[in-house]
């Protein structure tokens, strides 16, 4: 049932006409609370990668305020530098702030290539700071490929129901992210990096933070369950969940979901996987009306069975699926159910 169709898209600069001999990549790092966050390591990889493809150079830049330990952090691993701005206007982010503190920076260094995890905070300002310094735009990379001579990146397009490859034309800074699970941290190599000041200019912030709250508090933790109901948006409201519930309970399952019934308020936010959720692993994963975003696979490919259930045959979770079942879930979640029960009777 594989749906990956791969068609070609070009976006910026004609990496092959130029000379491809030290290009400089920089990786943006995001971090909370004085640490790393788990997919800067994975854009560190990717980055690590990427200059060992192009004999370019991989540099790591990190913003905040008191950032000595998250520099110590960051220069354990292989890259030329970690360039750091260290500025009280950046204790917290605001999309304000880092544009105007990147912009100058990327202008006088103008790398080849900027790797930003792809996460909630770096979408939220990155195409902005690719149209302040006129730098190509390649969000959610999740794989690049240089086999054939010609560097092509991969990202999803459709909802996933495509992969674009794409190559970069022209001349200029490309402002790439990095899907999360696409690369793993595992794999970025470690190493003792200096540690330099990356001179920037003025920082001027367009909003003030007034607090950070944390939501949720006594998280169902989703990793250790070993039989998972996944539901998606296909299962159509919150009135409707008392079928796969029960298919639930009888398979001693816990629910999990996708992230709009966790948005639409059908389910509470710790029953979220994927990329911004939980990430789990069960020995069995049933997912129901789930299309099967990148998002969400990166949160459950590591199930040892997954059993699909959508009523488009081309949903990408099919690719994924050890058993798919093309259908309207409110016929085939009764009918399983009926089915599991007379098998235990
Ligand atoms: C930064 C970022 C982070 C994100 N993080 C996450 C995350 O952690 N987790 C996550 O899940 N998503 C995440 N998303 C969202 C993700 O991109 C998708 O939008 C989301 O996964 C889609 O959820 P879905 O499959 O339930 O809905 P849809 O894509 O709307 O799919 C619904 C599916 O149900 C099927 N269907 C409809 N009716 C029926 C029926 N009666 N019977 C059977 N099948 C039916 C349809 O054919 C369709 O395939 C994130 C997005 C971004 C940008």
């Amino acid at each position: 049932m594989s749906q990956d169709v791969v068609f070609q898209d070009v976006v910026s600069q004609d990496l092959m006409s130029q000379d491809v001999m030290s290009k400089k990549i920089w990786i943006v790092l995001q971090h909370r609370e004085g640490r790393l966050h788990r997919m800067s390591r994975e854009a560190i990889a990717a980055g690590q990668r990427l200059a060992a493809a192009l004999s370019g150079q991989a540099e790591a830049v990190l913003l905040g305020a008191g950032m000595e330990s998250l520099a110590a952090e960051a220069s354990g691993y292989a890259l030329a530098a970690v360039r750091v701005i260290d500025d009280a206007k950046l204790a917290s982010y605001t999309p304000g702030g880092y544009v105007s503190a990147l912009a100058p920076a990327l202008r006088a260094a103008a790398p080849d290539f900027v790797i930003f995890p792809h996460t909630y905070q770096s979408i939220d300002y990155f195409p902005r700071l690719a149209q302040e310094v006129d730098a190509g735009l390649l969000p959610e990379i999740t794989g690049f490929d240089d086999a054939t001579g010609e560097l092509l990146f991969s990202r999803p397009v459709m909802g996933g129901k495509l992969v674009a490859q794409v190559r970069v034309k022209g001349e200029g800074t490309t402002l790439l992210s990095v899907q999360s699970g696409a690369f793993s941290a595992d794999a970025a190599e470690t190493g003792q990096a200096p540690v330099e000041a990356l001179a920037s200019e003025e920082i001027t912030s367009d909003r003030e933070i007034l607090g950070v709250e944390e939501v949720g508090g006594d998280q169902i933790d989703l990793t250790k369950a070993e039989v998972i109901v996944a539901l998606g948006r296909g299962v159509g409201g919150a009135d409707k969940l008392g079928p796969s519930e029960e298919l639930a309970k009888l398979l001693g399952a816990e629910l999990g979901a996708s992230r709009p019934v966790i948005d639409s308020g059908w389910l509470p936010r710790d029953r979220q996987i994927g990329s911004s959720g939980q990430t789990v692993a069960p020995k069995l994963y049933l997912a129901l009306g789930i299309s099967g975003a990148i998002q969400h696979l990166v949160g459950m490919k590591g199930s040892s069975t997954v059993v699909a259930v959508n009523k488009d045959p081309g949903a990408p979770i099919f690719t994924v699926a050890d058993y798919g079942i093309v259908g309207d879930l409110h016929e085939v979640v009764p009918a399983l159910t009926a089915a599991l029960e007379e098998l235990s009777d």
